[in-house]
């Protein structure tokens, strides 16, 4: 008998059942209703034998010292840095808006003119958030706040989450921050990088022990049940422990009405060329239906004779149709969260962890942290 089931094979679950086998020595079983492990960092070759992303580009990224140990523990890394420019204007410029931005879309003595405001409001190498430089009083910064919302903001984030940018939570649009210097790369996290052999094997490292078993294209309904809050595998109680990192409303039947997320389409395209675009990704924020268009061998360094790119084209998520990669961070969502979170509280047994349990918009270096530290907790109990 298993002394922990793990529902998700993604890096939360695989995180979680990895420190279980090799630190407590425990038997762990996955369940994982896709066929393949890594969830939505998964990466594959295509029939044409270039390595690509299957769920978009994932680029690690994180200031998180422990984490970056950790996973360096499984992986060597390529040292890729992201480079994303913004087709603004017919113009590919540098993203986030930062001071070289500023110099490729306005004339020179508006952008040195602005550029001395900035440094002068901001100071040099500093970030802020549209959102808050549009609150500026100072009627130059106005102005150019307004323009790299309406330029960079705000068609993206229609296209993207089918909302305007205010009626998100502001650290959406933090994530992209107005950069007060000549800094052009995507992420300034100390530590960057791409898994050298790709995710894949990433995974398979994190999973190797042989106390771990992997029961894929199982859905947590096809073995487990909760019923007057206990957990019941195969229709005996379980008194093991069980970390779901699935939909926290699929786990409750969906009792208090769905929780809504953002899906998208992934169009591949392979081009009998060495290179399609400059830059890993370049974001598309008011033309065409997709948002950003991705270029593979850039994140992973493949040297091959062609190339295969992916538009990412936004959607609705619909049960048992599409895939719910975001969480949508607006306050009315968060709140039928906290009654799925009471109810999930009262099982003593359950742990919940990862992107969709936690209804966050985490990145991967927050999925590991928290799975980190759900083991030290679960540890003790
Ligand atoms: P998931 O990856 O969603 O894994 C959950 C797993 O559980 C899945 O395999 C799923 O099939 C399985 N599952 C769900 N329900 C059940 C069930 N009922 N029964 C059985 N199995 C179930 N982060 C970064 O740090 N850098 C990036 O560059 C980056 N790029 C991204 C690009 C895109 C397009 C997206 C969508 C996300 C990106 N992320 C990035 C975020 C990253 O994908 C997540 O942080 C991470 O994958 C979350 O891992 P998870 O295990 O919590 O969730
Ligand atoms: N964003 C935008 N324009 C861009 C890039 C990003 O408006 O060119 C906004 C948009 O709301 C997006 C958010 O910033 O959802 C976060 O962007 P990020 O690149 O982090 O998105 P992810 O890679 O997580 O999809």
């Amino acid at each position: 008998m298993f002394d922990f089931i793990v529902v998700g094979a993604g890096l939360s679950g695989s995180v979680i059942a990895e420190r279980i086998a090799n630190d407590l020595e425990k038997e762990v079983l996955i369940v994982e209703k896709r066929n393949h492990l890594g969830g939505n960092c998964a990466d594959c070759y295509d029939k044409n034998g270039i390595l690509i992303h299957k769920y978009g580009p994932h680029i690690f990224h994180t200031n998180i010292k422990l984490v970056w140990d950790y996973l360096s523990k499984f992986t060597e890394w390529n040292n890729y840095e992201h480079h994303v420019l913004g087709h603004i204007e017919n113009k590919n410029v540098p993203l986030p808006f930062n001071l070289n931005t500023l110099h490729d879309l306005l004339p020179p003595k508006e952008a040195e003119y602005i550029e001395k405001k900035l440094i002068n409001e901001f100071e040099f190498g500093s970030k802020v958030s549209i959102l808050e430089l549009r609150r500026n009083d100072d009627k130059d910064l106005k102005f150019v706040a307004d323009f790299i919302y309406e330029k960079v903001f705000l068609n993206y984030t229609k296209k993207q989450w089918g909302i305007k940018p205010e009626e998100l939570d502001p650290s959406v649009t933090e994530r992209l921050p107005i950069i007060i210097s000549n800094d052009n790369r995507y992420f300034h996290d100390k530590y960057q990088g791409i898994p050298k052999e790709g995710y894949h094997n990433l995974f398979k490292n994190l999973l190797s022990n042989n106390l771990i078993q992997i029961s894929q294209k199982t859905s947590f309904n096809d073995v487990l049940k909760i019923k007057n809050n206990e957990i019941f595998f195969n229709a005996k109680p379980f008194k093991g422990k069980v970390i779901y990192t699935g939909m926290i409303d699929e786990l409750f039947n969906y009792e208090y009405s769905t929780l809504k997320y953002r899906s998208l389409k992934f169009i591949f395209e392979t081009h009998p060329i060495e290179y399609y675009q400059k830059v890993g990704t370049i974001n598309y924020p008011n033309d065409y239906e997709f948002t950003r268009i991705t270029e593979y061998k850039h994140l992973t360094l493949q040297k091959h004779d062609k190339t295969t790119i992916s538009k990412e084209i936004p959607e609705e998520y619909e049960k048992n149709k599409n895939i719910p990669y975001y969480p949508i961070p607006k306050n009315e969502n968060y709140e039928i969260y906290k009654k799925y979170l009471k109810k999930a509280n009262k099982i003593e047994n359950l742990f919940l962890l990862g992107r969709l349990a936690d209804y966050k918009y985490y990145n991967m270096d927050m999925v590991i942290f928290n799975a980190l530290k759900l083991f030290e907790k679960i540890k003790e109990f």
